[in-house]
């Protein structure tokens, strides 16, 4: 039986709605549920005591519920309070509740719950754990003996729900197989003798017999099966796309008037020599009538989106449309403000496109794209849908580009121009990933680095202080908003839900207007509409407001110059790659700039290294490595950190001893398999889709 080929509406409990969610997680089959891989595992095998709580970590815990009731707060919530024998507390804290659960959350009645422990107010608390109450003879007591798979949702399927579905398709898995697609060298590899189908096993339902460290540092035999595979498949994809791009010709662009030369020459600095470089690359590139792919990696605040707006100016001068596309609206919104700055003086008509503009806007917009009246047009994904048509499209720009997958990135050269003319394409990014990886793994590229930060940056203080030391932090927001200066204050939480996430920014916000009476502040996370988000960063921006109150949605990308402090919470949650973009939000200007570090007490000696690492160095490649060797070891990361959202489960850091393997595997389907090409691209890289997430 070809699992590929089996919907899955075949599996037990899966309905035509069910399907439809699944459909949003691009599940369609029963291969496509056996290869969605779970994020990262609970670890669920142990009890702790009530006593050996400390916040930050998630785990199962036990105790009697002493008080329970409903507050009105500035949010109603179910407040329950469970003690262990000797009187140790832990709060369980419910935003969204019912009758019943209120009901079964009875004093007297015994709890095992299991959550993700937080500082409350006045005890240790965890918001919305998932709980069981026990009958009064039965004591606590793990069922599970391995690993708690979790595994990436959407709105209105969870992981319960997601467990059940993996579990039935595992069922058909056992009694069936799953297609081996790669070639026998593949398996004399070392290491890599696990079977596919044992692998899928084995990461979806680890065994107690597993090695959990191993498992959750992603080096267990069964994972680096997997991961070879994902690479092999990305590396073939990667070639289908070059092979096809050898057949085809690019615009030969020379610019003929001096449009560069009036942009440049209209900025209030010079370029750096790395910016001027990059420029000249370009250039070359787009001058030579083979289609460029080019990316450009630059750490943090190098001056990425000059570089961007300069190949604009080649190409508009050239006599050709170009298309900036960037991941999120906030991003768009930024680049469309500064491309206008620069663009509008010189007569250069700056079209405009993201998801929700009015049906009216829209049309306006479109048709100044099919005229080619507008020479450059900004926008999010909305850029490669169906309906966009340009007249002469020849350069696109894709900026960070990691978050956008491989054929995301490609799709929009599918708008060029006729026949088999493409356009250039021009990616950037700030992920540092080392370079003699980015060769291997992003094979389809030419690559250029700005190894130069523009003059006058400072390095920016970054130190580490204890939340119970909150107040003093508050007071130095203060005096800096005193002082002209904006801030920024990052709140994250490691629940995969927006709704808890944008929660805990909007009681932050409260918090600190409480303190800071006179500050003027903005508030932008991922549950605001597009048009309020915008509207606060433009606030933030123009200076009208002093603090911006934010969840990690600020992450990529966004520039305001004049902000020279930060404050990031829960520090010690977050990746270093991620700790280090958000840090880049300041330090863009000529002030002296602040990172302030917030970390809840009790920190392993890993989350110790990790915030030293950042306090030594403002250097996101010594980061990115440094970040891999810290990383692993029972540590619970949101998600893979480096290098790219467009893996399942491989990480190009971790994994790059695999990649000469990688390439040999390749060369081998290649040449003596091809027709396993496309069925292993659309095991892990699916059908081309537009869908791109949620900030
Ligand atoms: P990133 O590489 O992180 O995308 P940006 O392109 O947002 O960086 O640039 C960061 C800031 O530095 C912006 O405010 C930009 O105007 C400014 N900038 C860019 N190039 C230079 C330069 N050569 N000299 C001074 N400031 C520059
Ligand atoms: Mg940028």
């Amino acid at each position: 039986m070809d699992l590929a080929s089996v919907p899955v509406t075949r599996l037990k409990g899966v309905g035509p709605k069910l399907a439809d969610k699944l459909k949003r997680l691009k599940i369609s089959s029963l291969q496509d549920v056996l290869f969605h891989l779970p994020l990262r595992y609970q670890d669920r095998t142990r009890l702790v005591p009530i006593a050996e709580l400390i916040p930050g970590i998630e785990v199962m815990t036990t105790g009697v519920v002493v008080t329970c009731e409903v507050l009105f707060r500035r949010r109603r919530s179910l407040l329950c309070v469970i003690a262990d024998q000797q009187g140790n507390q832990l709060a369980l804290r419910f935003f969204h509740f019912n009758q019943q659960q209120q009901q079964r959350l009875r004093v007297g009645v015994q709890v095992q719950c299991y959550g993700e422990v937080r500082r409350g107010p006045q005890l240790l608390e965890m918001v919305h754990p998932e709980f069981q109450t026990l009958a009064a003879n039965v004591s606590a007591s793990i069922s599970d003996d391995a690993l708690t798979p979790v595994y990436p949702v959407t709105e209105g399927l969870h992981q319960l729900s997601m467990r059940k579905i993996t579990d039935a398709a595992l069922q058909q898995l056992r009694s069936s197989d799953v297609q081996e697609l790669l070639p026998l060298s593949a398996q004399h590899a070392a290491n890599h003798s696990v079977s596919l189908k044992k692998a899928l096993i084995t990461v979806h339902r680890p065994d107690s017999s597993d090695d959990i460290d191993a498992l959750l540092q992603g080096k267990h035999a069964a994972v680096q099966r997997l991961v070879l595979e994902e690479l092999v498949a990305h590396r073939l994809s990667v070639q289908q796309i070059r092979n096809a791009i050898k057949k085809q010709r690019a615009p030969l662009l020379k610019p003929s008037g001096n449009l560069p030369q009036q942009l440049i020459s209209s900025l209030p600095f010079t370029l750096t020599n790395a910016q001027l470089r990059v420029i000249e690359e370009i250039r070359a590139d787009i001058g030579s009538g083979l289609p460029m792919l080019r990316l450009v990696q630059g750490d943090v605040g190098s001056g990425k989106t000059l570089v961007a707006a300069a190949a604009a100016a080649c190409v508009v001068d050239s006599g050709y449309q170009v298309a900036v596309m960037a991941p999120t609206e906030i991003l768009a919104e930024q680049h469309l403000l500064s491309f206008s700055s620069w663009f509008d003086p010189l007569g250069v008509k700056i079209g405009w496109l993201k998801g929700k503009l009015t049906a009216k806007q829209k049309r306006a917009e479109l048709e100044s794209i099919a005229s080619g009246q507008a020479r450059i047009v900004v926008g999010t994904h909305a850029l490669f849908q169906q309906d966009v048509v340009f007249k002469d499209l020849g350069l696109t720009i894709v900026d960070e580009q990691h978050r956008f997958g491989v054929h995301q990135r490609l799709s929009l050269r599918e708008k060029g121009v006729a026949g088999n003319i493409v356009p250039h394409q021009l990616t950037m990014t700030a992920t540092p990933i080392p370079r003699t990886l980015a060769m291997t793994s992003y094979a389809d590229l030419d690559y250029s680095v700005i190894d130069e930060l523009p003059p006058g940056r400072q390095a920016i203080t970054t130190v580490a202080i204890p939340n119970a030391r909150r107040v003093e932090v508050i007071e130095r927001v203060a005096q800096a908003v005193k002082e002209g200066r904006q801030v920024y204050w990052v709140c994250t939480l490691i629940e995969e839900s927006d709704a808890l996430q944008a929660s805990a920014a909007e009681d932050t916000c409260v918090e600190l207007q409480e303190y800071l009476a006179d500050t003027r502040v903005s508030l932008v996370h991922g549950r605001m509409h597009a048009t309020e988000k915008e509207a606060a960063m433009q606030q933030f921006k123009n200076h009208h407001t002093d603090l911006l109150v934010a969840t990690t949605v600020i992450e990529v990308g966004v520039d305001v110059p004049n902000a020279s402090l930060i404050i990031i919470e829960n520090a010690e949650r977050l990746g270093l790659s991620q700790l280090h973009q958000l840090r880049g939000r300041v330090g863009r200007g000529h002030k002296q700039s602040s990172c302030v570090l917030l970390f809840e007490q009790g920190l392993s000696q890993r989350a110790r290294d990790r915030i030293s690492t950042l306090r030594e160095s403002n250097d996101g490649f010594y980061i990115a490595e440094r970040d891999l060797e810290l990383r692993g070891a029972g540590e619970v990361l949101g998600t893979r950190q480096t290098g790219a959202a467009q893996f399942r489960i491989a990480d190009l850091m971790r994994d790059k001893t695999l990649l000469p393997t990688v390439k040999n595997i390749s060369d081998d389907i290649t040449e003596h398999h091809p027709e396993n090409i496309m069925p292993l691209i659309m095991r892990w890289l699916g059908e081309e889709s537009p869908e791109y997430g949620n900030v």
